[in-house]
């Protein structure tokens, strides 16, 4: 076993879960009325080791949406199928220094990276035009549904309605966004605009809970077999630049100082998820809805802090 002695294991991670659910710092995110109505009671971690040891403890079977936490899974897709030389002709490598959402381009006018909102749109954008452009939109959204599902050893995923026709109701900044990217000629040619939003509220929205999640981060971990099915579902390169990309920009505006401190490839999302990757190790996700002023979920950092106190999982701890 990757973790020898797991039952050892469970009781740090169940300390860490109690410490940090009397955590009551954050705010709900309140954008939209579906997410503000979150409570902010629940606290779900869930462990999948690249050799299918799992544990889970709290709110672990409650439903939230992806919203950000999609962000590498796309990226993932789109490098998977178009290879990454197309990918990133298109979007760049560098962190944006700035908001999740902010209205700019890096200076070769392109979105910085795939895990801010301008990137994920013009991911989006790729998966939609370049891959199989012969699918409507419905097919789309069923291909990237079944593929996001292998990632997770065939568990179903769901699609919360609501959550999508409020984000797209919402979404002005996104809309500007995308405009501002159409204007710069960022998309491939024959881009649907429209469709290509919707899409991107549609992956925003899908929905999962804390135990399909840490499938997914352990096929990460596994570099890119699912621990589950053992099914190839990534190829090792691009398993490689999804956690080099979620290192470096995972955690919004926060993501430098959560590779220091942390030292692990991460994603958060505004639903309060957090997909944390211990490489060759494990997958983690995290699921509590209080948000600190840059966007991650309070209870999902705390439980990283201890976490790298009380184990070697940062990337530079064996030096
Ligand atoms: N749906 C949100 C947006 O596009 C995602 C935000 C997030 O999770 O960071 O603004």
């Amino acid at each position: 076993f990757v973790i020898p002695d797991f039952q050892d294991f469970i009781k740090d991670v169940e300390e860490m879960y109690w410490a940090a659910k009397s955590n009551s710092d954050g705010k709900v995110a309140s954008y939209i009325p579906q997410l503000a109505r979150a409570s902010a009671e629940n606290w779900g971690v869930s462990v999948c080791t690249i050799d299918g040891q799992r544990f889970s403890i709290g709110d672990v079977n409650v439903p939230f949406t992806l919203q950000s936490c999609s962000k590498p899974l796309t990226y993932a897709m789109a490098l998977e199928t178009l290879g990454p030389d197309v990918v990133h002709k298109y979007v760049g490598t560098e962190p944006s220094g700035r908001n999740f959402n902010e209205l700019v381009l890096d200076y070769n006018m392109k979105p910085h990276n795939p895990m801010i909102n301008a990137g994920a749109i013009l991911v989006c954008s790729l998966l939609k035009t370049l891959d199989r452009p012969e699918m409507t939109l419905a097919e789309k959204f069923d291909y990237v549904m079944s593929f996001f599902s292998r990632l997770a050893g065939n568990e179903p995923l769901g699609f919360n309605n609501a959550v999508f026709l409020s984000e797209r109701e919402a979404a002005d900044r996104n809309y500007a966004l995308g405009f501002y990217m159409r204007e710069h000629k960022c998309y491939p040619e024959k881009t649907n605009f429209r469709e290509c939003m919707d899409f991107y509220f549609q992956c925003c929205s899908m929905e999962a809970n804390c135990d399909i999640m840490s499938i997914m981060a352990a096929t990460l971990a596994n570099g890119g077999i699912c621990p589950i099915t053992d099914e190839k579902v990534l190829r090792p390169d691009s398993v490689r630049n999804v956690l080099s990309l979620m290192h470096s920009c995972g955690m919004y505006d926060y993501s430098g100082q959560f590779a220091f401190k942390v030292g692990l490839p991460a994603k958060s999302g505004v639903s309060g998820a957090m997909l944390i990757v211990v490489p060759n190790v494990m997958g983690i996700c995290t699921w509590s809805p209080p948000l600190d002023p840059l966007g991650n979920s309070c209870r999902g950092l705390q439980f990283c802090d201890d976490m790298i106190k009380r184990f070697n999982f940062h990337k530079y701890d064996n030096i």
